[in-house]
């Protein structure tokens, strides 16, 4: 097999069709370029495909997860438990809050521990934020049980997971906590450009709860309602109070048309990463270097990302260098997560060291994410798959 590209494969490209071009040129031509009917009909649509009482569209996962925060009562002196295998902002948002952000291990799935989880809440936890790792869920019954028997509300980061489901039901779903009816939880869905749904950046928030849907409205719009209107004056359009110091985290009419048309092709987006993950699982089946993701049971994978664990007490180079000689033969990858104990800033702020995170190191050490998105070739999986294993020949102890 030919193990060269004339064109450097890229770890991640957006697919944008047709008709989200088509919708956004509409959009424009509308005039409607803020908040207007088609952010209504994404909401919709989204809380619609998910299962969800309420959805509540947002400028970014980032806005999301902070106004979730906030709107769940998160304040200075509190402590929110936050997987350190994830992205910086799930960790970011909670200083954003004035709270402590309380880092827990994982476990082999990349996902959140639950033991860990237990051990780490105090008197003074408020909330906890599993983060469903590359798509596949994080153990939610676990988790939510927790947080009922500690009052403890649940921000689940879902940036990876539309598509996804957990014991066949979708991420996001009402009928998830039906078990759990006085849980508080939101989750969060990004649509930023490389995400299994874009809308170029952007947000979604769904909810079982109205109160905590009207809270993140307001939150996300400045703190303005316009309720005192509706009730007692007949003033007209332009009264508005602030009954917070909100934020400004609204999505805008331009991102949620490319939403709508996104949300159309999902399914098919997320089987076409599903082929493409076992594609990969059996070009790697007979390969003892490494180690192949995770699949639990009950969970409907959405595959946001394929990480490949490298096997290092058997190879002669680290995954740094991998990744190098991957990329010398023109593919892309990247790694998920540099874990957030590892940032300077917690680092330093917390005195937090790896020994701390033996899981969520030892991952981190090993890991690179191969491409995987809709629009990959089954040529380019064939030389992705091509260049691993040759790579892996040439660097047996
Ligand atoms: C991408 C990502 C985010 C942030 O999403 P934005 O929409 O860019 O704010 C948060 N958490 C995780 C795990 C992510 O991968």
């Amino acid at each position: 097999m030919d193990r060269t590209r004339d064109e450097f494969l890229p770890f991640a490209v957006p697919n944008i069709g047709e008709a989200e071009i088509e919708e956004v040129v509409a959009s424009l031509r509308s005039g409607w370029l803020s908040p207007g009917p088609k952010v209504k009909e994404f909401e919709s649509a989204i809380a619609g495909y998910v299962g969800a009482t309420a959805a509540v569209a947002v400028s970014s996962c980032t806005a999301g997860l902070h106004l979730s925060l906030k709107a769940l009562g998160v304040g200075p002196g509190d402590e929110v438990i936050v997987p350190t295998m994830t992205f910086c902002s799930t960790a970011n948002v909670v200083e954003h809050t004035g709270a402590t952000p309380i880092l827990v291990d994982v476990g082999p799935d990349h996902n959140i521990d639950p033991d860990a989880v237990a051990r780490a809440i105090t008197g003074s936890t408020k909330a906890v934020i599993p983060v469903h790792f590359a798509g596949q869920a994080a153990n939610l019954d676990a988790i939510y049980e927790l947080a009922v028997l500690h009052d403890l509300a649940v921000v689940e980061d879902a940036a990876h997971a539309i598509g996804s489901s957990y014991r066949g039901l979708r991420i996001g779903s009402d009928l998830l906590q039906d078990r759990y009816p006085s849980l508080a939880r939101t989750t969060v869905f990004s649509f930023y450009a490389t995400k299994n749904l874009t809308t170029g950046e952007g947000g979604m928030v769904t909810t079982s709860n109205e109160l905590i849907a009207d809270e993140l409205r307001i939150l996300a719009l400045h703190g303005m309602t316009r309720d005192a209107w509706k009730r007692y004056t007949n003033a007209g359009s332009w009264f508005y109070e602030v009954v917070a110091p909100g934020f400004k985290a609204n999505m805008t009419d331009l991102q949620a048309a490319i939403g709508i048309h996104q949300l159309a092709r999902l399914e098919e987006f997320v089987a076409e990463r599903q082929h493409q993950a076992r594609f990969y699982d059996a070009a790697f089946a007979s390969l003892d270097e490494v180690i192949k993701p995770l699949r639990l049971p009950d969970r409907h994978h959405s595959f946001h990302l394929y990480v490949l664990g490298l096997s290092l007490d058997e190879l002669t180079i680290d995954r740094n260098e991998f990744i190098t000689k991957m990329r010398e033969h023109n593919i892309g990858t990247s790694v998920h997560f540099i874990p957030v104990h590892v940032h300077p800033y917690y680092r330093k702020t917390y005195a937090l060291s790896e020994i701390d995170y033996p899981t969520a190191s030892m991952l981190f050490k090993r890991s690179l994410s191969l491409p995987i998105y809709p629009g990959l070739t089954e040529a380019d999986l064939e030389h992705t798959a091509a260049v691993v294993e040759l790579l892996i020949g040439e660097h047996r102890v």
